[in-house]
């Protein structure tokens, strides 16, 4: 997993409350990009290290005590004409907001939200730090590809009490991606654990709920796998997403199912796009519960979504020792369609009809 924190130096930080949302951008220690890549490895890991600390927030907090906390995902990328854009930040702006209040957190308005994304990104590459559109990436669609991963998240005030908190912070770092998912096996189990129970927080894009999935994901590593797959809480045999992606299945029909949103679902902002994407090319596409067994029996593909995952196929899924293999294990037609076509509006390869992408530069 290409995903070291090696964030860049300008960060955005907000605190929030009564009156309203104060803050603005910082810049953390930092060199010229090639200065920085001229150093000895550990004067850089220093550097870079010292631009993740801070010393005027609190240590004793409800997100260190107790996970109080949500985040958002989303990239910056590189376009085939020099730009940079962000893909559909409007989208991760209400999802976070709305988390926020999931969280009874006062909300971070939406179009700040993405002002501080687009600001974030534009400032630290005026300092040089942003990867370079490369044409080599369009022979592997864009497996390969760099971009910028956009990670805003909350931070409360201090507190040891158990409560909510009422004057968060928000901070929005980047930090440079190549791919998520490191090619070879893209095997899957069903995890036995359990992410998300109905009036939780699994529809929250909330800190405490990757407890679960950073050690079940770790089990599922450990075994050989890539990525594990979650069953709903409640009566476990219907399959609701992965550790952090949503999960989508082609049916011998045709039909391709991914599950309905519910409060243990996490609403993916990839997955709303390949939906849509879907039924542009006439394929019929249904929210629905699905059960394993009717993976078994029906599957022909599978693939993940997710901003970090983009659409990842899934060659098998083992479930009680039991394993199906999709396509005979080979990426199958629609979720390459559907991979290509995502990677190309992204990327600028493919006219954005949609008015998906935000331009930074
Ligand atoms: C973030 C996330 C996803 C994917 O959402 P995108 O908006 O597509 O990146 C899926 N599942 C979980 C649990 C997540 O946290």
């Amino acid at each position: 997993m290409a995903f070291s924190l090696n964030s860049y130096p300008v960060v955005y930080r907000a605190k929030g409350g009564p009156q309203g949302w104060k803050g603005g951008y910082l810049e953390k220690p930092h060199k010229t990009p090639e200065e920085e890549a001229a150093l000895g490895a550990e004067e850089r890991d220093a550097l870079k290290t010292s631009r993740n600390f801070y010393d005027d927030m609190p240590l004793v907090s409800y997100t260190t005590q107790y996970g109080l906390s949500c985040f958002e995902g989303l990239k910056a990328l590189p376009q085939r004409d020099g730009g940079l854009a962000i893909f559909r930040p409007d989208r991760n702006a209400l999802r976070f907001a709305r988390s926020m209040e999931g969280l009874m957190m006062p909300p971070f308005p939406a179009d700040l939200f993405v002002t501080a994304c687009v600001e974030t990104v534009k400032r630290n590459a005026a300092l040089g730090f942003c990867p370079q559109y490369n044409r080599d990436w369009e022979k592997d669609s864009f497996i390969s590809a760099d971009s910028v991963y956009i990670r805003p998240f909350t931070y409360t005030e201090g507190g040891i009490g158990v409560a909510i908190a009422h004057e968060p912070w928000v901070l929005v770092v980047t930090t440079p991606v190549s791919a998520y998912f490191s090619g070879g096996s893209s095997d899957a189990v069903i995890t036995e654990r359990i992410r998300a129970t109905p009036k939780g927080t699994g529809w929250i894009k909330a800190a405490s709920n990757y407890v679960i999935s950073a050690l079940a994901k770790h089990e599922a590593n450990e075994a050989g796998f890539m990525e594990c797959i979650y069953l709903d809480a409640v009566e476990r045999k219907y399959v609701e997403e992965g550790s952090s992606c949503n999960v989508f299945f082609l049916l011998k029909s045709g039909e391709l199912v991914t599950p309905a949103l519910g409060d243990t679902i996490l609403p993916g902002i990839t997955r709303a796009s390949i939906i849509e994407l879907s039924r542009d090319q006439n394929v019929t596409v249904s929210e629905r519960t699905i059960s394993i067994d009717e993976v078994f029996a029906e599957g022909k593909e599978c693939f993940v979504s997710g901003t970090a995952a983009g659409v990842t196929p899934i060659s098998s899924l083992t479930y009680q020792g039991n394993k199906v293999i999709f396509n005979h294990g080979k990426t199958g037609d629609l979720s390459a369609g559907l991979r290509d076509t995502l990677k190309g509006i992204q990327y600028g390869t493919i006219p954005d009809t949609k008015g998906w992408m935000v331009k930074v530069l």
